[in-house]
């Protein structure tokens, strides 16, 4: 993938959320934070598309995706940073980062997979009083495909069918 690619890519990530963040911060921090209101929507369901959860972390669907199968991973607690974490908490994460990949690579077989977080507003954070990892399946040479649809927003039905093949290929312990 070119660097111009990656960039087109990572700078989509951040669009969506922009309107989200700005009326989070305005409202205080963790008041209104939409993770932490799809923290404590329940257990997974395709009504609020986490895929998984423990006690310290959760999976949910990117309800804006740049990809089929686009997981955020990040811990329950309102945390900004990476050094906010306790020991558990970063453990944890980890562990929800690495089935994450697995599910993704069970349920679409991709060619890759792109994991990665964007820390504060600079590195193109929408939510950067949140912590979340992107985690999604990549194909050769769908960059250009993936430019071409930024901004396009899947439609509900898309992500229950990815909701539905992500909670089903889901490594359990
Ligand atoms: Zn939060």
């Amino acid at each position: 993938m070119s660097e111009t690619g990656l960039e087109q890519l990572w700078a989509g990530w951040r669009r969506d959320y922009v309107v989200t963040a700005t009326e989070s911060i305005r409202r205080g921090p963790g008041d209104d934070c939409v993770f932490c209101r799809i923290a404590a929507s329940g257990p997974p369901s395709v009504d609020n598309l986490i895929v998984w959860r423990s006690e310290l972390t959760y999976a949910v669907l990117n309800a804006y995706p740049y990809a089929s199968g686009h997981l955020l991973v990040m811990p329950v607690r309102h945390v900004g940073e990476l050094g906010a974490l306790s020991e558990s908490e970063s453990a944890d994460l980890w562990d929800g980062v690495r089935r994450a990949v697995a599910a993704i690579v069970a349920a679409y077989d991709p060619d890759g997979v792109n994991m990665g977080a964007n820390l504060g507003h600079a590195a193109g954070a929408g939510i950067p009083d949140h912590l979340h990892m992107h985690v999604l399946p990549r194909w050769s040479g769908d960059t250009n495909f993936m430019t071409t649809v930024a901004g396009v927003r899947v439609m509900p039905e898309s992500l229950a069918v990815g909701w539905e093949r992500l909670h089903t290929s889901w490594p359990r312990d």
